[in-house]
């Protein structure tokens, strides 16, 4: 694919906590359009990743680039505002204040006015229209389901290029999953909206996704199509369950 799609760039990318190296030269290319999933062991440095990606954690080495620019040194705000949205783990919901408040708060970076806000509410809503009917309701009141749909419109209020999912599927009920991936087929489908998805649930993240990197023990083990990865027997013994 040629450079102008790449949206998303990390080269040689070296990551420490204190002295400890969580990443060791890590490159990842996302091109515009496409659901690229992370998967790995527990450990492997899958957050990590997302977390230098949204500027939370600030390389040590290496490059990180979007839309051709380098962000590597950036931080979160100023990341969020070039429309990268990260959606960590564990839903986190502001508790206390309303629905449709959580989700105001969401395009805080973006100054827009109360009509462009009202259109981009109603966008949420369509795509979640449940949280349209508790809009009023204390965030905090929500089912785990419907917490993790909050997290997700929030961040795409911003009207975001990329989204940054981190285990959407964590905690959550196995019927609650399936429309959980296929929001997140829909957000990239209908919106145009380029996906990184950090996934435990190793078989949904290959069955969705263009493309697929495995990532252990802080390196890239391997890479590649989708469709070709969930074929490969290495890869159904290691992360599917044989
Ligand atoms: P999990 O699925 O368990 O969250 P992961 O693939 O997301 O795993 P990371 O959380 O990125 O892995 O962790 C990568 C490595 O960095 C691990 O060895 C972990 O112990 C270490 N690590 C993560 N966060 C910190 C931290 N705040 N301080 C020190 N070490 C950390």
């Amino acid at each position: 694919m040629s450079d102008t799609t790449c949206i998303l760039r990390l080269d040689d990318v070296d990551v420490f906590y204190g002295e400890v190296q969580a990443l060791f030269g890590i490159s990842i290319e996302v091109h515009e359009g496409e659901i690229i999933s992370i998967i790995g062991s527990n450990g492997a440095g899958k957050t990590t990743t997302m977390r230098s990606i949204s500027g939370l954690h600030s390389p040590r080495g290496g490059r990180i680039l979007f839309e051709g620019e380098e962000i590597t040194k950036q931080k979160s705000h100023q990341i969020v505002r070039k429309g990268i949205i990260y959606v960590p783990e564990g839903r986190l919901v502001f508790p206390s204040i309303s629905v449709q408040d959580n989700l105001e708060m969401g395009a805080y970076s973006k100054r827009f006015s109360r009509r462009e806000l009202n259109q981009h509410l109603e966008e949420q809503y369509a795509l979640y229209p449940r949280l349209k009917e508790r809009r009023t309701q204390l965030a905090g009141s929500l089912s785990g389901g419907e917490q993790q749909m909050l997290a997700i419109a929030r961040g795409l209020m911003s009207d975001p290029k990329l989204v940054l999912f981190d285990e959407p599927s964590l905690g959550l009920a196995p019927v609650v999953v399936d429309d959980m991936f296929d929001t997140i087929v829909r957000i990239n489908k209908e919106r145009g909206v380029t996906v990184v998805l950090v996934e435990q649930n190793a078989f949904m993240a290959l069955s969705i996704s263009n493309r697929t990197y495995i990532l252990e023990n802080g390196t890239i083990k391997t890479g590649g199509k989708s469709s070709d990865l969930i074929e490969s027997d290495e890869v159904k013994k290691a992360y599917l369950g044989g």
